[in-house]
């Protein structure tokens, strides 16, 4: 007994000092949960050298199931999930960080993992260091909401479209497809084997080319009675946006001779773009087009915008978060809204259309679904 005490204390003592060098990984994971499902947020911190692509892994203890990601390409085989880096937010210098987020299913208990890998390396030191929006920092982490689910349909007042009602290829019901102008190469159709939710989604096979250009409208979604404009849809497409100018969703402004508020992407960044003026937002400078966001590819984004016709404002949220190079706050801000704020503008929105237009390079295949209009923000 006394020999056996000695010699663990002796095995003890030999053991190497605790590794002080930083750990691979930093992990940041605020959970957002009702009954049967969560949204996670999360940060990654690179510990490590510099990579350009990245992957970060954990095991969920319980029946996890995730059920789309955003900002990753999140995979899960049996409880093993893996969070891959897309185009954009893969390179990591030492110390940076960037979040991603999935939605997931469970039932029982949601606790966070207790581990995670960064490129097959284990963050030993992932240390739940509480984030600095924790409420305390003896909280226990993660420190879910138990409230109401994340608006995947609709809040009550919001006129929604999920497209499960259509009963054909052709969009058809409140959805009508047109070809302003001439039509070429570009196609829509109602898609059965992609959806972000239920069975069906609107795809548009959109090409290079201004007289590619084809959309898909509803004249229902908005109408006039209203004066504040909150759309939010889940868009999944192949093709990073190019260089050259494209638009994605073109609505009708009756306050202004009839000519779209566009909203698309120029310079690889989403932007506004008022037809009436060719007035962009943000300003497509480098610091402007800087403070605005790619759209990831392969995965279904969530994309919120308000456009307020009492003063003119707009802001916008991609999954979630608000990108700053796309909100109009009525004072110019150079970069931003200057050039938008060149006149007075008070929308009257008509119609919304969802499709792609191309004006020179630009090709997309493009995914639309849960489409909702509502006077206050529906969230994802
Ligand atoms: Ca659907």
């Amino acid at each position: 007994m006394t020999a056996a005490l000695l010699a663990g204390a002796g095995f003890v003592a030999l053991q190497a000092p605790p590794a002080t060098a930083a750990p691979a990984c930093t992990v940041d994971w605020t959970a957002n949960q009702w009954a049967t499902g969560f949204t996670a947020d999360v940060q990654v911190t690179n510990g490590g050298a510099p990579v350009t692509s990245w992957t970060l892994s954990w095991t969920f203890a319980g029946d996890q199931r995730v059920t789309n990601g955003w900002n990753a390409t999140v995979t899960q085989t049996g409880n093993v999930v893996t969070a891959a880096s897309v185009g954009w937010n893969g390179t990591l210098a030492t110390g940076a960080s960037t979040r991603f987020g999935f939605q997931a299913t469970y039932s029982g208990s949601n606790a966070k993992p207790a581990a995670f890998t960064f490129n097959g390396v284990s963050c030993s030191g992932d240390n739940p260091s509480p984030s600095p929006s924790s409420p305390s920092p003896s909280a226990p982490s993660p420190s879910p909401s138990t409230s109401t689910p994340p608006q995947e349909g609709c809040v009550p007042a919001a006129t929604c479209d999920s497209f499960e009602t259509q009963t054909g290829a052709t969009p058809g019901g409140n959805w009508a497809v047109s070809y302003p102008d001439c039509s070429g190469a570009g196609t829509a159709a109602i898609d059965r084997s992609v959806a972000h939710s239920g069975a069906t989604s609107l795809r548009v096979n959109g090409a290079a080319g201004y007289c590619n250009h084809v959309f898909v409208g509803n004249t229902q979604l908005l109408g006039t009675a209203g004066s504040v404009w909150y759309v939010r849809y889940w868009v999944r497409h192949t093709t990073a946006l190019p260089a050259s100018h494209v638009t994605a969703v073109a609505m009708r402004d009756a306050n202004d001779g009839n000519r779209d508020l566009r909203f698309g992407g120029q310079n690889g960044a989403l932007q506004f773009n008022r037809a009436s003026d060719d007035a962009t937002l943000p300003e497509q400078s480098p610091a402007g087009v800087a403070l605005s966001a790619p759209l990831p590819v392969n995965v279904w984004n969530c994309v919120e915008f308000k456009v307020d016709g009492r003063d003119g404002t707009i802001e916008t949220w991609l999954n979630g978060s608000s990108v700053p190079g796309l909100v109009e706050d009525g004072v110019p801000t150079h970069d931003i809204d200057s050039q938008w704020l060149n006149r007075t503008w008070r929308p009257a929105l008509t119609d919304l259309r969802l499709g792609w237009e191309s004006y020179g390079e630009g090709a997309d295949t493009l995914w639309y679904d849960d489409v909702a209009v509502s006077a206050v923000r529906n969230g994802c």
